[in-house]
């Protein structure tokens, strides 16, 4: 494709952008949607994971990298050209890191100084205090365990490596053995309840916030330790673990989706208070378990899609009752773009 001449952000015209999202994590419904909102789209893939983009055929161009790491001026020169607008998700960020994705040139939709206040436990938790959440104690040294918690390395993602203790001695019995030098965790209060992640999204062209979705995640082996006797469990000495496989969709009752909504309300109004540029918008999502007392304690924040709303491709319970298409999370960023570009205020939803 030749070098596109509007300049970057300025036309009026969708088709003059094309929508742009690394190959992995919730790529296929970004993909997708922004199809389905009639404009063009392109992945950038590891090579040799392209597969599910072309087996579905979702992407209207590719570009390659041989690794991550690669992700360098040369690609985001050919993101320019192109007048791309990337989506970023949970592998984009995990991959590129936080300080990488804040240098980046090409187009961006979102807020990057937000990356940070996610990426950063004390920053996230000091953000979802004055948002007034309820949070999980946090311990501040294993001596302190006094009941259940569950310890989380830093930068574990998806899950991977968590472990639950309920005394000081069992904590130093799994961190000594399984990771002696990894110092840098968090102990937190372990909630007993039912796992939510709640999917949200906040237009700042509409003035809205919306419930997406929800779902919980399907994680090996805390889904499957439940399958096999506790005499058998013991006798195995399995820790539960909690890697990310899969989703299942969730429809909660609907008593508790006021008090949802206002949580949404409040994190998006405090992060306009952070010193993080234009805040909180597009999509985002709080991960909370529900106790039998219906209390909502949040454990985190991800300030960007959810790779939980890939169940809902085809729309969600809730969107089905807003919108008469089908309306994934991929499809309503690609519409917020759309909209935002026709109507010149695409600058206020770029970082
Ligand atoms: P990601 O960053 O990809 O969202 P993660 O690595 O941060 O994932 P979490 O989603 O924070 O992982 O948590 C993994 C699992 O641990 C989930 O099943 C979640 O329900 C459970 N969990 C996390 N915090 C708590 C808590 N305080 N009490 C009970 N369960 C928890």
């Amino acid at each position: 494709m030749a070098p596109h001449a509007t300049p970057l952000a300025a036309s009026t015209k969708a088709k003059d952008y094309v929508i742009a999202t690394m190959g992995s994590h919730s790529a296929l419904q970004i993909l997708k949607g922004a199809r389905d909102e009639g404009m063009r789209n392109l992945v950038i893939c590891k090579k040799g994971s392209e597969r599910p983009y072309k087996a579905y055929d979702v992407a209207d161009e590719y570009l390659f990298v041989d690794d991550w790491k690669q992700w360098d001026a040369k690609i985001e020169s050919e993101l320019i050209k192109r007048n791309a607008i990337i989506i970023p998700h949970g592998s984009f960020v995990s991959y590129l890191g936080h300080k990488r994705v804040q240098e980046m040139k090409p187009m961006y939709y979102g807020t990057k100084e937000i990356l940070e206040w996610e990426s950063d436990r004390t920053m996230e938790r000091e953000w979802l205090l004055k948002a007034k959440l309820l949070l999980p104690r946090v311990f501040k040294k294993p001596e302190d365990i006094d009941g259940p918690v569950i310890v989380k390395f830093h930068g574990a993602g998806g899950g991977f490596g968590y472990f639950v203790a309920t005394s000081p001695k069992q904590f130093y019995e799994v961190k000594n053995r399984k990771y002696p030098d990894d110092n840098d965790f968090v102990i937190q209060e372990y909630i007993v309840g039912s796992p939510v992640y709640v999917h949200y999204f906040y237009s700042p062209i509409t003035g809205e916030l919306e419930i997406m979705g929800m779902d919980k995640r399907y994680e090996s082996n805390a889904d499957s330790i439940g399958r096999i006797r506790a005499e058998d469990q013991l006798a195995a000495n399995i820790f539960t673990s909690y890697t990310i496989v899969g989703n299942f969709p969730i429809v909660v009752r609907e008593s508790l989706l006021p008090e949802m909504f206002e949580m949404g309300d409040r994190v998006v109004a405090e992060s306009r208070k952070l010193k993080a540029g234009k805040g909180l918008f597009g999509p985002f999502c709080l991960e909370m378990i529900i106790t039998r007392k219906l209390q909502m304690f949040v454990f985190e924040i991800s300030a960007r899609i959810v790779a939980g709303t890939n169940p809902f491709i085809e729309g969600s319970p809730y969107t089905a009752l807003k919108y008469d298409v089908p309306m994934s999370t991929g499809r309503r960023i690609a519409r917020e773009i759309k909209q935002a570009i026709e109507m010149g205020r695409l600058s206020e939803i770029l970082g």
